[in-house]
């Protein structure tokens, strides 16, 4: 079984969460299973290998998959944090959520200059979370090596927002 089954096979679909109209994909089995977690992170990561040198998790299923992936690959985590969270001075980029708004941050020099940030989250939708998260990585002054995302909702334009500045991966296309 490819990773790219394995995964599917285990996310599940609800309609109607949060609110009328959306429909929720719930990845939490694919967190729960050993195999399928290993398979995405691994396969998240290996487009990329030899092109990064951290992997930057957007909080909070964000850090589950950078977390695997560092243990496959030995790669640290940045935390790209909701707001309000980190203790010493941040950098802070608002964004547009498919519902709602949010923020996200991470702290200053909290790498070297240059250092090459791969981002990975769970859920590719209107492409706001990670498009702020790159943009955060940027001002920091790291590069973003690329996005790689479990699962790219394509109806929502997330790619096209994000125009071509960035190398995006997704391993399923919904
Ligand atoms: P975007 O900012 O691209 O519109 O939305 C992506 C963010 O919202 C991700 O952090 C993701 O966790 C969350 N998200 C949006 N839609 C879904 C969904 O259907 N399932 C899950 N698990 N997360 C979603």
């Amino acid at each position: 079984q490819s990773a790219r089954e394995l995964v599917s096979s285990l996310i599940a679909s609800i309609p109607d969460f949060p609110q009328p109209g959306v429909t929720f994909r719930d990845l939490t089995p694919v967190f729960a299973s050993g195999p399928a977690l290993h398979a995405l992170g691994t396969s998240l990561t290996e487009p990329f290998a030899g092109r990064f040198d951290v992997i930057g998790g957007v909080e909070a299923r964000g850090f589950l998959i950078a977390g695997a992936a560092s243990a496959i690959c030995g790669a640290g985590v940045l935390t790209v944090r909701k707001a309000g969270k980190l203790p010493r001075a941040v950098l802070r980029e608002d964004y547009a959520l498919e519902y709602g708004t949010a923020a996200l941050e991470v702290h200053e020099g909290e790498l070297p200059p240059g250092t090459r940030v791969l981002i990975v989250d769970d859920v590719l939708a209107t492409g706001g979370t990670v498009g702020a998260a790159a943009r955060l990585v940027e001002r920091a002054g790291w590069e973003v090596a690329g996005i790689s995302v479990a699962l790219e909702l394509e109806g929502l334009g997330g790619r096209e927002a994000l125009g071509d500045r960035y190398e995006i991966f997704s391993l399923l296309q919904y």
